[in-house]
């Protein structure tokens, strides 16, 4: 082989090599799905789809986050709270319809397009960078027949932790989160991370950094 081939052809398997590295780096879904990150920085891995199992209310969420939900009920029921869960895996055209109708909402409310689109990105997450399309995060309320959400929210804010959930956007921490106060938003860590993250009073963003 004449020499100027040699060097094109390392040429050529430098750039596929390049481009291919570069190409899993961005599909990469962390080794630990417990922790990936999802927020305005960061999105939903690419391909990602959990396993789903559907709850008797019809909502679907990680088959993975099953049993210790089913324990976190179990137990908050016997402590005379009755939680529910109201929202559980989104698809990605979900939660793009989620926003527009946030948006809509504002615009109707006599805000500007622009305002509107601000204020309904404090409220909800942009396609793509919302938790919810891990199907490891849950809004969680009352079933109110039974209880007050005051009620079930002081709850999981004391106990969620012990079954792998955290308070995903605390009160003093919506600087860092950049996502109002939600008192219902779970999201599943495992019960080591969860316990950390309850202890030291922090965000996921935290622990991660
Ligand atoms: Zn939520």
């Amino acid at each position: 082989m004449k020499r100027k081939n040699k060097i094109l052809i390392t040429i050529i398997f430098m750039i596929v090599g390049m481009t291919a590295l570069k190409f899993t780096q961005s599909e990469k879904i962390p080794d630990d799905w417990r922790l990936i990150l999802v927020n305005d920085k960061h999105a939903v891995p690419k391909n990602y789809s959990p396993q789903l199992t559907q709850l008797s209310n019809g909502i679907y969420i990680d088959s993975r986050i099953y049993s210790d939900l089913q324990k976190m009920f179990d137990d908050a029921r016997s402590d005379g709270v009755y939680p529910i869960v109201s929202e559980g895996y989104r698809t990605h055209k979900q939660q793009k319809q989620m926003m527009k109708d946030k948006i809509t909402g504002f615009v109707n409310e006599g805000y500007s397009e622009k305002e509107a689109e601000k204020l309904a990105k404090k409220q909800v997450a942009e396609a793509g960078k919302s938790e919810h399309e891990l199907g490891i995060a849950l809004d969680i309320n009352a079933d109110t027949s039974y209880s007050s959400d005051e009620e079930v929210y002081n709850w999981l804010a004391e106990n969620a932790f012990k079954y792998g959930f955290i308070l995903r956007y605390p009160p003093d921490k919506t600087n860092i989160t950049e996502i109002d106060y939600e008192p219902w938003h779970y999201r599943y860590v495992g019960t080591d991370t969860a316990l950390e993250i309850y202890s030291q009073q922090i965000t996921l963003e935290e622990y991660l950094s």
